[in-house]
């Protein structure tokens, strides 16, 4: 069945943009609203469903567009309601971003466990592939392909000692999201970082809400890291995040390599649009019902150079 928040709560941080101090507002929402965010520093600004396609920014985080105006870093967030199996929630936002927090979902999934999950009374639709779909981006790929699961296998891979070369695969569960993937924090380079900086970027970032590395000294974080391959964890949290914007539960087997923001983004347009490759399922295996598949849209700015198999 679809699940919601049993209660509203309320999560505060400074936002990874700007530095300043933001505050979402999480409530329950009835069957079929999906995941629908608003900011509440503007009038008359109505909640807007998440979807691939309101996506207008992926430097740095996923920035949505919510009736003509952006709202930034929503991945951790739509990830930690996937995650935790929650299908309808409103989420109304101070202003321009949602608060990084310590980089992860933590903090979100914690405020969901202590609200309650509400079961509701219709049925859950999960997009279950049936063909491989692809794609590949300057040397980084995503696919899919049918699977009783859920599950994504990651493959990244940094020219520096602290990371290297990391390869991991998450099976779906919602009793384990938390604690293998919900709980692994971003990462940047302390060069990257400063460079960022000077560009009036990531003003928020800093030791408090990322995995922070020096060429020379390593991990700087004095608490270290929450596994050995955190990094890789929370690249499949991103996707996580992601893909929630699809707007159904997933049933297939993912292969990406090196992925981020924007490549996911092209990733989960495309298997929106790839029609013949999948069916929409009701949760229930007794009943299944095939719906109209999505309609499909251009890829707009995103499409240049990206190479695209569906069959
Ligand atoms: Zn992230």
């Amino acid at each position: 069945m679809q699940k919601t928040i049993a209660k509203a709560f309320t999560i505060n941080g400074i936002g990874l943009h700007s530095g300043k101090e933001f505050q979402a507002v999480i409530s329950p929402a009835p069957c079929n609203t999906g995941i629908q965010f608003k900011r509440d520093d503007v009038r008359h600004c109505d909640y807007t469903r998440i979807t691939p396609y309101n996506v207008s920014s992926t430097q740095l985080a996923t920035t949505i567009d919510c009736g003509g105006l952006p709202i930034s870093t929503i991945e951790h967030f739509s990830a930690a309601f996937y995650g935790q199996g929650i299908d309808n929630a409103f989420i109304s936002v101070s202003g321009t971003e949602v608060p990084i927090l310590d980089g992860s979902a933590k903090e979100v999934i914690e405020n969901i466990e202590k609200a309650g999950i509400l079961a509701q009374k219709e049925k859950r639709k999960v997009l279950k592939v049936t063909r491989p779909v692809s794609i590949e981006y300057e040397g980084k790929t995503v696919e899919i392909e049918p699977c009783d699961n859920f599950e994504i296998t990651f493959e990244l891979d940094y020219p520096h000692p602290v990371i290297g070369r990391q390869v991991f695969t998450y099976v779906y569960d919602e009793n384990t999201f938390h604690k293998e993937i919900g709980i692994a924090r971003t990462f940047g380079f302390k060069r990257e970082v400063e460079a960022l900086w000077s560009m009036g970027l990531a003003k928020g970032g800093s030791l408090d809400n990322a995995i922070v590395i020096d060429d020379k000294e390593g991990v700087l974080n004095k608490e270290g890291l929450r596994f050995p391959n955190e990094f890789v964890r929370h690249k499949i949290l991103d996707m996580f995040g992601d893909l929630a914007l699809i707007g159904y539960r997933l049933q297939g087997k993912i292969k990406a390599s090196k992925s981020g923001h924007h490549v996911n983004n092209v990733f989960a347009r495309t298997l929106l649009e790839a029609t013949n490759s999948y069916v929409i399922e009701e949760e229930t295996e007794s009943k299944v019902i095939k719906e109209q598949a999505a309609s499909c849209q251009p890829y707009g700015s995103f499409s240049e150079n990206i190479a695209v198999s569906a069959v």
